[in-house]
């Protein structure tokens, strides 16, 4: 099978995927699963996406020749693609763009969605306020504390936050809490979940509507250096940002696809959120993918100086291009990625989120690989606004 038809008909990438769910939504993914597939067809479906994609969204985002970090590199050109300029700052939009306008073909009234660092809350209270839809983000209370700003920015934009108080009161534990709302509401509701994770249909859903980066990355590279780039690198935390720009090149063997996961503290071994790189296959909200699990099958306590990437899973499709070996997937320290951060603000006038100073952090890695025939890309998953205070108390400094 062409690896770009995946998942099979049952929701499988190899062994990867599947729906472990209450019998209870077997039915409203099986829904879910045959109206996509229907307006996945529709040219008037897909035109409404790509007109909020240009208007709303402001895409598409530039391919962008980073000069000072080529120079530094000394090997091959490094490009930005840059997601970090979209409305909200950040490539989520791509997929909650595509779900809500889905939602409202369906007929659903009310949107629910989890949020860990409150991102994918923002992006999902952005689209149900410009389409006038009820809507509800659940939160670990523990987040909810931390995550202060993106709270009061869903507050604004009209959404409800639940604050989620079981298990650690984290995101694991606000997926818990949104599904057990879906499973209850499930005829008027529609579930908007926010990275390539989940039971099928989510994690094609949510690769198809991020996919977009890829196709323009195709254009825009032959259009600004004639052939498609060498390599792309990309954060991978549940995958969306790194799954969309790679799907359309996964089938094109010379150029590379680089993974890049959040090793944590370098002196704190135990703890990271190297999902692929340190996992094990386990069954995980829905889904069998790697998984940070004790040899028991309990979840383990993870850590990352990005919120964005502290998730003890992964998507099922990142997890089958590991094993085939299509992907390479490699983890980088929090004192690495501090360093990367830093240096492409003072580079390149650019403040890249913690998330996307990961794949930053592995370019002295790859760019070695590569000689000045080259052209590396590195997807610019967000901007860094929303971390200038965490980096500031990490270095010691509070701001007011
Ligand atoms: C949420 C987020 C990520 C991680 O999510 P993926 O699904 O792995 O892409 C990466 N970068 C930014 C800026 C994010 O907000």
């Amino acid at each position: 099978m062409n690896i770009k038809e995946l998942p099979n008909a049952e929701g499988f990438f190899g062994a990867y995927g599947g729906k472990f769910v209450p019998e209870t939504l077997m039915k409203a993914l099986a829904e879910l699963e045959e109206q996509y597939n229907k307006l996945k067809q529709n040219t008037a479906f897909q035109k409404q996406i790509d007109k909020d994609y240009a208007d709303f969204v402001g895409r598409p985002s530039p391919l962008y020749f980073a000069e000072r970090l080529t120079k530094k590199y000394k090997g091959p050109k490094i490009w930005l693609k840059r997601e970090d300029l979209n409305h909200t700052g950040a490539h989520k939009i791509n997929n909650t763009i595509g779900q809500i306008i889905l939602a409202k073909k369906m007929g659903k009234k009310r949107i629910i969605a989890e949020t860990g660092a409150g991102q994918h809350g923002v992006a999902t209270a952005t689209v149900a306020a410009r389409l006038g839809l009820e809507c509800h983000i659940y939160m670990g209370a523990e987040d909810v504390e931390r995550q202060s700003l993106n709270v009061y920015r869903i507050k604004l934009l009209g959404a409800s936050v639940h604050p989620v108080k079981s298990g650690t009161a984290t995101l694991k534990d606000a997926l818990n809490e949104a599904i057990r709302d879906w499973v209850t509401n499930v005829e008027d509701t529609y579930y908007i979940i926010g990275s390539v994770t989940g039971p099928h249909p989510y994690p094609m859903i949510v690769r198809d509507f991020n996919a977009v980066v890829g196709r323009e990355l195709q254009e825009q590279s032959r259009k600004q250096f004639g052939k498609l780039p060498s390599a792309i690198v990309a954060c991978v935390g549940g995958g969306s940002n790194a799954m969309g720009a790679f799907y359309p090149f996964l089938s094109n063997k010379r150029v590379d696809l680089y993974g890049i996961e959040a090793d944590g503290r370098k002196r704190e071994k135990a703890k990271h959120s190297a999902t692929l790189t340190k996992g094990t296959p386990g069954i995980l909200h829905g889904a069998l993918s790697y998984l940070i699990q004790d040899s028991k099958g309990q979840v383990l306590p993870t850590h990352s100086i990005s919120a964005g990437l502290d998730y003890p899973g992964v998507g099922p499709e990142h997890s089958y291009l590991k094993d085939i070996g299509r992907v390479k997937y490699f983890p980088v320290n929090d004192e690495s990625v501090l360093e990367a951060f830093h240096e492409v603000s003072r580079l390149e006038g650019i403040i890249p989120a913690l998330e996307t100073a990961h794949a930053f952090a592995a370019l002295p890695k790859i760019a070695k690989l590569y000689s000045t025939k080259d052209n590396i890309v590195v997807n610019v998953s967000g901007r860094g606004d929303k971390d200038i205070a965490t980096v500031a108390k990490v270095e010691g400094l509070t701001l007011e």
